[in-house]
C-alpha cells in the first residue's frame, strides 16, 4: 500500500488494499454517480467503468466535481479527466451510451459480467428496474442510490441476488416496461431539484455500504432512508418476495 493509502491502512475494520483486485461499475454519472466515483477512485478501487449517455450541461454545475473547461464534454469523460488527476492508479472506461440501447446495452451486458459491484445512479423508474433485473440476472450485487425529485430525501438499496430484496420485491404494481430513459432538452434542466448536500449524503452511504459488502466488514443495510427535513435516517430490512417476478427463483 503507497503513502497515498496509509490513512486507509489504519482502518481496523478492513484491509483496502483487497480493493485493488476489485471492479466496480457506475451507471448515471450525474450528481450521485458522479461522487460515487471519486469516493471509490481515491479509497483505491482498481478499476471503474463509467456509463452514461448525456453531456455536461451548464445547469449541471450545481453537482459536484465537474468543472466550467468541461461543458460540452461527455460526461463520462469529463469524469475520467477528473479521476485520473485524483488517483491514477485507477483503470478507468468510459461508455458514453445509453445502457437500455444498442452498443450501449451490449457494453453494458459485457461489462456487468466482469464487475464486482454496480452502482445505480439513475434518475428514472425504469431505467432502475432495467438495472435491477440485469443485476439479479447476472448475480451481481447492484447499490442503487436515488434522491427524491424535491431535492431532501434519498434512499440507497442493496440488492445481493439470492440473499436480500430487488428492486422490484417491494413494487409488485411496477411493470417490466421496456426502459425509457429520462433525455433533456438540452437546457440541462430537468424538472427536478437537485442538492448538492443530499447528493453527497446519498453516495458516501451507497459507497459506505458498497465498501461494506467488497471489504467484508459490518453488516450490509439492504435499504437506507433518508429524511433531510427531519435530519433523520431509517433502515429497514425488507422481506424478499417469494413470487417477485425478477428474483423469485434466484
Ligand atoms: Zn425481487
Amino acid at each position: 500500500m503507497t503513502e497515498r493509502y496509509a490513512r486507509l491502512g489504519q482502518f481496523e475494520f478492513a484491509d483496502f488494499s483487497k480493493l485493488r483486485d476489485k471492479k466496480a461499475m457506475v451507471v448515471g454519472v450525474g450528481g450521485l454517480g458522479a461522487l460515487t466515483a471519486e469516493i471509490m477512485a481515491r479509497v483505491g478501487i482498481g478499476e471503474l467503468v463509467l456509463m452514461d449517455y448525456d453531456k455536461l450541461e451548464e445547469a449541471n454545475l450545481n453537482r459536484l466535481i465537474y468543472n466550467v473547461d468541461q461543458v460540452g464534454m461527455p460526461k463520462v469523460d469529463a469524469l475520467k479527466e477528473h479521476l485520473f488527476k485524483a488517483n491514477p492508479d485507477v483503470k478507468i472506461t468510459t461508455y458514453p451510451y445509453d445502457i437500455t440501447d444498442g452498443e450501449g446495452y451490449d457494453a453494458f451486458l459485457n461489462e456487468i459480467a466482469k464487475c464486482d459491484i454496480i452502482f445505480g445512479c439513475v434518475d428514472t423508474f425504469q431505467v432502475r428496474l432495467f438495472i435491477n433485473s440485469q443485476a439479479v440476472k447476472s448475480r451481481k450485487t447492484l447499490v442503487d442510490g436515488g434522491a427524491s425529485n424535491d431535492g431532501i430525501n434519498g434512499s440507497v438499496h442493496v440488492v445481493i441476488p439470492g440473499e436480500t430484496a430487488c428492486y422490484r420485491c417491494n413494487r409488485p404494481l411496477a411493470r417490466e416496461e421496456k426502459a425509457q430513459t429520462h433525455r433533456s432538452d438540452g437546457s440541462g434542466l430537468c424538472h427536478f431539484a437537485s442538492l448538492p448536500t443530499t447528493m453527497a449524503i446519498i453516495s458516501s452511504l451507497q459507497c459506505q455500504e458498497g465498501l461494506k459488502y467488497l471489504l467484508g466488514f459490518g453488516e450490509v443495510a439492504s435499504y437506507l432512508m433518508y429524511y433531510g427535513l427531519e435530519g433523520k435516517m431509517e433502515r429497514y430490512d425488507w422481506k424478499r418476495d417469494p413470487d417477485c417476478p425478477v428474483c423469485g427463483k434466484v
